[in-house]
């Protein structure tokens, strides 16, 4: 009886799922590139190089991230400001910075890694590229510019949504990252130019609320 009932059950799941699927209710895939899923908010995307407001650029050229790399895919080399005219507000700027994208997993330990947040992380994950050298992004490719827009190679690109290179991932977002809750639905990092001035993650009680909502 037992068995019987199993089979009927997995019978009407096969059932459920064909008509779901003929219909379209019940597909798990989206017709990509045509639809795009929201992705989360954590999602880990290809790297930026930021700038305070007033144009100075975050990287001090401290090689932290490339130390901590697992992929061993960032090189940077940092280079002494000159102090009439710094790059940067630290003593050195990141003169070289390269990150070779063919062997990034994206972990995003170079921006958790990173004390100036120099470096974070977008939504965008479409840059396959026809050879190797242009999977290797460098400092131009990487740094925004003055009025916080972030390069791409392929800016005219239909498939390319370029406004994913405006949206931050959950790290930068996050106000509790390391768990002083103190700091739950604060802001706590530093501005940018342009578009990026990110809300902070909502507070555990806001999702449970919205939740509750529906
Ligand atoms: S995301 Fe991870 S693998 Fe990629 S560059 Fe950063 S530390 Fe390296
Ligand atoms: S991106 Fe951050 S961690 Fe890497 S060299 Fe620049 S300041 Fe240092």
């Amino acid at each position: 009886m037992g068995v019987v009932s199993d089979f009927l059950k997995a019978l009407k799941v096969t059932a459920r799922i064909m008509v779901g699927t003929m219909t379209g209710s019940e597909l798990v895939t989206t017709p990509y590139p045509d639809e795009k899923r929201v992705k989360p908010q954590r999602f880990h995307g290809r790297h930026v190089l930021n700038r305070y407001p007033d144009g100075m650029e975050k990287c001090i050229g401290c090689e932290l991230c490339a130390g901590v790399c697992p992929a061993d895919c960032i090189y940077v080399r940092g280079k002494e400001n000159d102090p009439h005219n710094p790059i940067s507000p630290g003593e050195r700027y990141g003169y070289v910075y390269e990150i070779n994208m063919l062997r990034c997993i994206f972990c995003g330990l170079c921006v958790e890694a990173c004390p100036t947040e120099a470096i974070t992380m977008t939504h965008l994950f479409e840059f396959s590229t026809t050879n190797r050298a242009d999977a290797v992004y460098t400092r131009e490719e990487l740094l925004m510019d003055r009025e916080g827009r972030v390069p791409h190679m392929f800016p005219d690109d239909p498939l390319v949504d370029l406004s994913e290179l405006d949206t931050a991932d959950g790290w930068v977002r996050a106000t509790a990252p390391s768990g002083i809750a103190a700091y739950e639905g604060v802001k706590m990092w530093q501005g940018t130019p342009g578009p990026a001035d990110w809300s902070p993650e909502p507070t555990q009680e806001e999702i449970d609320r919205r939740s509750e909502d529906g």
